[in-house]
């Protein structure tokens, strides 16, 4: 059975901004023997149709779900687990952890020395810019939700400030292509996780910068600082009321720009050597362009800055796990979703068994691999 504490599709329901679509194209909406049937393979579905899609899904497999069932905590015991939820007791043998990657946001301590009169938000509290007090708008953070929120709040008319730290530079399209069909085709994501050679890194690496948009538009800081954004560097510190950033951005941006590179060529080479095919001549993007002079503080108190958007990540919660299988971090210590706990297992983190498998399409691989293991120890 499949316990669900809210209804079915809940993180796309309720924990999703307003103008959201998904960034991996609608031919990468699938889920085991269940796929995207309309007439726009390179579009993007906004979230009530991701709901729609799962909640499709969930129909045509008749998945024995049960809605408005939390767990509260979950036992060992001699012949499984013992689950306790606000709809009463289950026992299992088997219990597979699929309660998602990104539970709650991820916010810095030194959130809590911000002058009480900067309003702050995480994106699970945004729904639009309508919602942002007047003035100045501080973006935390550069990957896929800081940038889509940075455009957006910018677009609505507010002066933006985007704090830019370790962030993974893509082009929407490449070579005419989407740049996620390539990630697909040229078997990056595949990659399986025993084979990655710096696997906490790969694990802990920042959503690339991609927004899926009806005109498969490109979104990065360049385009970003054309529209006004100013880009300051990693929000590193609060002191005295005043905001400081890290310097390094020409370091950050180069690195970001090399490794965007590095990933084409990669595209390049699988077409040229492992197909045959003719890429053509050498197509690259604009580097990143630093600013001339990032400024390194921000008075909050001045008024310069109204409000504080957190976009800073997200991280999964396991505060009803009552099973000694997180490491000091707190992160579930498992290999390959195989969780340290007879017949424990998690699906949907980062990196889990391939570089897809946080993302919807991720699961259908990970998943027959993981019931082949279960049921191998039954
Ligand atoms: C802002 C954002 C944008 C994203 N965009 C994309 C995208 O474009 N494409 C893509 O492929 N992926 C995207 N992802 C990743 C996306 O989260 C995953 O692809 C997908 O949601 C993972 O599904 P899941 O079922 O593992 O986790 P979730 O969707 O998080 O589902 C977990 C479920 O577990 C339930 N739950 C949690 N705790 C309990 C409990 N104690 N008891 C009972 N139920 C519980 C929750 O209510 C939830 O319904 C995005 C993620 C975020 C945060």
């Amino acid at each position: 059975m499949v316990l669900e504490r809210d209804e079915i599709a809940s993180s796309w329901r309720r924990e999703r901004w307003d103008s959201l679509r998904l960034l991996t194209p609608n031919s990468q909406s699938r889920l085991p023997g269940y796929h995207y049937e309309g007439d726009d393979p390179d579009g993007f579905m906004t979230m009530a149709e991701t709901v729609d899609f799962i909640a499709g899904f969930a129909n045509a497999t008749s998945a024995p779900v049960r809605t408005q069932t939390e767990v509260q905590s979950v036992k060992q015991t001699d012949a499984g687990y013992r689950v306790l939820t606000n709809a009463g007791e289950i026992a299992c043998r088997s219990l597979v952890i699929a309660s998602g990657a990104c539970n709650a946001p991820v916010v810095p301590a030194f959130h809590e020395a911000i002058p009480a009169s900067v309003e702050c938000l995480t994106p699970f509290d945004y729904a639009n810019p309508d919602q942002l007090p007047d003035g100045g708008v501080l973006v935390v953070g550069a990957s896929a939700t800081g940038i889509q929120l940075a455009d957006e709040i910018a677009r609505s008319g507010r002066r933006v400030t985007l704090s830019v730290g370790e962030h993974v530079r893509l082009p929407r399209t490449y070579r005419g292509r989407d740049v996620l069909w390539w990630m697909e085709a040229a078997n990056v994501w595949n990659e399986r996780y025993d084979e990655i050679e710096e696997l906490d890194r790969a694990r802990s690496l920042p959503s690339p910068q991609l927004i899926g948009t009806p005109e498969r538009a490109t979104l990065n800081l360049n385009i970003l600082s054309d529209l006004g954004v100013e880009i300051v560097g990693r929000f590193s510190a609060v002191r005295d009321g005043t905001a400081l950033f890290s310097g390094g951005l020409r370091n950050q941006f180069a690195l970001a720009d090399l490794k965007m590179n590095r990933l084409l060529d990669t595209f390049d080479e699988w077409a040229q050597t492992a197909n045959g095919i003719d890429v053509g001549p050498v197509e690259r993007f604009e580097s990143t362009r630093p600013p001339e002079s990032p400024r390194l503080s921000l008075d909050l108190t001045s008024g310069e800055i109204q409000s504080i958007v957190w976009a800073t990540g997200f991280r999964p919660e396991y505060r009803w796990l009552d099973v000694p299988v997180l490491d000091r971090k707190g992160r579930l210590r498992h290999d390959g979703g195989v969780v340290d706990a007879p017949r424990l297992y998690v699906i949907g983190l980062p990196v889990l068994r391939r570089r897809k498998s946080t993302f919807i399409h991720g699961a259908e691989d990970d998943a027959r691999d993981i019931v082949d293991h279960l049921a191998r120890s039954i």
